[in-house]
């Protein structure tokens, strides 16, 4: 299990509510009260969920960056 401190954006232009990132990584993302993903922790998360989340959003909505190394992960 990879861990990494990481910034995780939500495009909620594009967040139509599925769910999708929520059941991938529940300790990462929750649907707010009006039904899109907010990021409930950006400090210590499961890297390999995070990605999951990523790839299963069905609308592209979620961008993760790692301040340290300046990597940035975009949906395909
Ligand atoms: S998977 Fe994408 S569309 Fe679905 S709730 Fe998460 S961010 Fe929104």
């Amino acid at each position: 299990m990879r861990k990494t401190g990481v910034e995780i954006r939500i495009d909620r232009d594009r967040c139509m509510g599925s769910g999708n990132c929520v059941f991938w990584a529940p300790d990462t993302f929750s649907l707010d009260d009006d039904g899109q993903s907010a990021v409930i922790s950006n400090a210590v998360a499961d890297l390999d969920k995070i990605m999951l989340a990523v790839q299963g959003c069905p609308v592209q909505a979620i961008s993760v960056m790692s301040a340290g190394d300046g990597l940035t992960v975009q949906p395909l």
